[in-house]
């Protein structure tokens, strides 16, 4: 069975196989376009994401089982009865880059088409709604028009304000074959932070934090400069000379001066990108979130326009998706400012709705995107959401707020896979939705190219798909006529019949050449970018080769930017700007990749990375625990010194919440300052101070999976599942004997001690000679071999002497792996320094020896970085 990843916006193929065993084993698709068989270390473990903990199975009513029936009956009544009493407005749904075309389409028509007001925004908001500014006032139309076998045919990749090589580590890894053929091919990286994608890079420009588009202005200056204008192209371009102007001022040395950059520096990236006949922006996170992304887009968008470099193999600007479906979620409006199929809030296209959906319900105006919609909750205006596998309560800047607006909202609904989240702690009804496996659909990936999930596994519980849950809710509110598909290739059908209707070339998103596919056919769609029409029966890898875009007068359009900082600069009582990103190896708020033990040991606590310098300044240490704040919130994280970070900046990983880790959600700290035209969050740069946190003790405590723990009650904590144990890291006040005793019925168990001076303690806890508890604590963090000590809970321990090697925290004999760095082969950082220590001073030695870097290859830029530092050790 062949389907695609739910993670990333590369959207790679799958092909699951069914083991004897009950399991599913997951390998790339040798014949996706997209990923050509390769997976990334997430990708590759989703068969370890298929079991039913923690799944949520039932729809349930203020905490209490029900029926499908009367949770849909409730859903309905409860959303008719506010739209009664105070409006349609005052009813919502946030959706997800998580859902399938289908499933959006129906949230979507529900809600803008029948509800009638354009209540619906989407985590996407938080994604790429910069890029889609950026892409329609450029293009007049939200149009990538990229593929990824452009890698192949670039002389210049720009990767800005992208760590692809651990957000998108599949297209980076095309971008490494691409070099390795052909290595003339040049690479620049832009990004404050040395990141693990710079080790592809030729020039690294560590410019200041949110400084791009002044770095692309001077870019536009120069090119206008330096005879690199290609003028068979000013026919078909507006806003020229506006775009000059304003970038007039930004020559080098003012862009030097302005983005902390040498001049030679400038100019050497600049001069590189004259010399190329073919130039490729990969752009994400970095540039789009922020009070200017949608400047910053076009900023990038414009250089290329100008140079001609668009439309043609190896060029253009490629924004990446951060999620599978984020696409697909544009495709059919899933954002509060468009409607479905690319049409806007103008009378031709609510009209030409109307009468497609045979609805005079259709919403006139826009509705409130992302953060506009949690405020408004938050003082009653909207008094009823449906949220739809997200989780707002952490991924929405000003958490607390967002937490607030929950408590007060009178109607919280939730649809999602997970019983536990930080969003479902607050919700009234809970709906059981399909997963990964279960589900049946199509996702658009970012390069315009629809695959398959399929289904091949029985639903969770009662689980249900998204689109059936909505439309049987529209059904009881009345819409039954509209909502009555009996199966999601119908729904395909009439997306993809919309996507044509009296569409006559004027909206870039057309599938009409799908909308007559039998269900077979749907069943069996081969990936195929769009637009699928009766021009390009067979999909459309690049757009904009004929040079005519969506704007009116089928030209493009240069916009003039003002470069701007982001909205809060750093002062001395925040003296270190935060910026938040992906680690390699999980997903979002971790509901799926954190169940997932080998994925959770590349980083297995959150942590914030510090200069070293900055650290020494801040008497902060490797792996103490740190209080970060900002001017709205703070958390405690674990400290990691590195050169690769820029003075004066942090970074602080986007993925923990509360069902991990007691304090760690970092969007308590970012405040909600918008791009005004996309209304996307400065996620990247917020002002914080540091502080070394302070506990009289720390411990690691791993319980067997047959214990339950409802609440840990430590200061601090963060939990890592291993298979058959948890861990929980932890940091308290008092006595840590007390503290255990006070948190656990010890009196079932066979208790084995140590003690020692100060906080030392050991306790081993035995039932019918299996392991069920052990616990280490210590003034400072205990120093314990955590691979030996969670074997114990899936082996048997049978000698003395491994038991007294328990209680002491780390096998004598063995050798300790230390922080894993090859997830897919689990070899540890201390494994592979002794590896390089005995002459493996390639990655590729140490892939013979120990294996690392020999699957999906995300670790190689990690192998490099400790060759590196073992040279820089022992020199010579
Ligand atoms: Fe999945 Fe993205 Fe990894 Fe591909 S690169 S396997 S889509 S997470």
């Amino acid at each position: 069975m062949n389907s695609t990843c739910p993670y990333c916006g590369v959207g790679c193929g799958v092909k699951v196989t069914p083991q004897p065993s009950g399991a599913f084993q997951v390998e790339g698709d040798t014949q996706h376009p997209a990923n050509q068989g390769r997976l990334c270390v997430k990708g590759a473990a989703l068969g370890e994401t298929l079991g039913h903990q923690g799944r949520l199975l039932y729809p349930q009513v203020n905490g209490q089982r029900v029926s499908w029936d009367e949770a849909l009956q409730q859903v309905a009544s409860d959303l008719q009865q506010i739209i009664d009493n105070y409006g349609a407005q005052a009813v919502a749904f946030y959706a997800s880059g998580q859902l399938l075309t289908e499933d959006y389409y129906v949230a979507n028509k529900l809600m803008k088409g029948f509800i009638g007001v354009g209540n619906i925004d989407t985590n996407s908001r938080l994604c790429m709604a910069s890029a889609v500014v950026g892409y329609k006032r450029a293009f007049g139309a939200d149009a990538v028009p990229c593929c990824y076998d452009d890698f192949d045919h670039s002389d210049l990749v720009i990767l800005v304000g992208s760590n692809a090589a651990w957000a998108h580590p599949v297209a980076y890894q095309r971008l490494v074959a691409a070099k390795k053929q052909r290595p003339d091919m040049q690479v620049v990286v832009i990004d404050p932070r040395r990141t693990a994608t710079c080790d592809l890079a030729d020039l690294h420009l560590p410019l200041r934090p949110g400084s791009d588009a002044a770095l692309f202005n001077g870019l536009l200056h120069w090119l206008s400069q330096h005879q690199a204008i290609d003028s068979s192209m000013l026919p078909q371009l507006d806003g020229v000379e506006a775009a000059l102007a304003a970038a007039q001022p930004w020559d080098s040395r003012a862009v030097a001066e302005f983005c902390q950059l040498e001049q030679a520096q400038v100019e050497a990236f600049y001069q590189r990108v004259v010399a190329s006949h073919n130039l490729l922006t990969l752009y994400c996170m970095g540039i789009n979130q922020s009070g200017s992304g949608s400047d910053k887009c076009n900023a990038i968008i414009n250089v290329h326009l100008l140079s001609g470099k668009i439309g043609r193999a190896g060029s253009g600007p490629f924004s990446l998706t951060g999620q599978p479906n984020a696409m697909g979620g544009r495709e059919v409006g899933g954002l509060a400012n468009q409607l479905a199929a690319h049409m806007n809030f103008e009378p031709d296209d609510i009209d030409r709705l109307q009468r497609f959906w045979h609805s005079d319900r259709v919403a006139r105006q826009p509705g409130l995107k992302a953060v506009e919609l949690f405020q408004a909750i938050e003082r009653g205006e909207v008094k009823a959401v449906w949220i739809m596998g997200t989780n707002p309560a952490v991924s929405l800047p000003d958490g607390h707020r967002v937490a607030q607006a929950l408590a007060r909202c009178d109607k919280v609904i939730v649809s999602d896979v997970s019983q536990h989240t930080d969003t479902t702690a607050w919700a009234d009804i809970l709906l059981p939705a399909q997963g990964w496996g279960e589900k049946n659909g199509t996702v658009t990936n970012s390069e315009r190219r629809i695959s398959r999930q399929r289904g091949f596994v029985a639903a969770a519980g009662e689980a249900r798909p998204d689109w059936w849950i909505l439309a049987e809710v529209a059904k009881r509110m009345g819409f039954a006529d509209a909502f009555s598909w009996q199966h999601p290739a119908d729904i395909f059908r009439e997306h993809a019949a919309l996507s044509g209707f009296e569409n006559h070339g004027t909206r870039a998103f057309d599938i009409s050449g799908l909308a007559q596919l039998t269900n077979a056919q749907w069943d069996a769609l081969q990936p195929l970018q769009w637009p699928v029409n009766a021009q390009y029966p067979q999909g459309c890898a690049r757009l904009f080769s004929e040079r005519t875009f969506f704007h009116a007068n089928g030209k493009a359009r240069l916009l003039p930017i003002s470069p701007r900082l982001p909205v809060a600069q750093v002062s001395a009582g925040w003296p270190l700007m935060m910026n938040t990103g992906r680690i390699r190896d999980q997903w979002h708020t971790m509901t799926r990749t954190g169940s997932v033990p080998r994925l959770m040991q590349h980083h297995n606590q959150p942590f914030v990375e510090i200069h070293p310098q900055d650290a020494r300044q801040h008497q902060i240490n490797e792996g103490d625990l740190v209080r970060v704040q900002s001017a709205t919130g703070w958390l405690v994280v674990r400290a990691q010194l590195s050169g690769g970070q820029q003075r004066g900046s942090v970074f602080v990983p986007m993925h923990w919440t509360r069902q991990f880790a007691a304090q760690a959600n970092v969007d308590l700290l970012v405040s909600a300052h918008l791009c005004p035209e996309s209304g996307q969050p400065e996620s990247k740069q917020t002002p914080v101070r540091l502080r070394r946190w302070h506990s009289d003790w720390q411990g690691e405590l791993f319980l067997r999976d047959t214990v339950t723990v409802t609440d840990i009650r430590a200061l601090w904590w963060a939990r890592t599942p291993y298979p058959a144990a948890t861990r929980y890291t932890l940091a308290a006040d008092g006595d840590p004997q007390q503290w255990l005793s006070r948190q656990f019925d010890l009196s079932e168990l066979t208790l084995q001690y140590a003690d020692g001076q100060g906080m030392f303690r050991r306790v081993l806890g035995w039932q019918s000679g299996e392991l069920v508890l052990a616990f280490y604590a210590d003034g400072v963090r205990p120093q314990l071999d955590e691979a030996f000590i969670a074997a114990a809970f899936s082996q048997p321990v049978q000698t003395a002497q491994h038991r007294h090697a328990l209680l002491a925290g780390y096998a004598a004999q063995s050798e300790a792996k230390g922080r894993t760095v090859c997830s897919c082969f689990g070899v540890g950082e201390q494994q592979i320094v002794a590896a390089i220590a005995s002459g493996c001073v390639t990655p590729e030695a140490l892939g013979k020896k120990l294996q690392c870097g020999t699957n999906c290859g995300s670790c190689i830029p990690e192998l490099k970085q400790l060759i590196t530092r073992s040279e820089i050790i022992q020199p010579g």
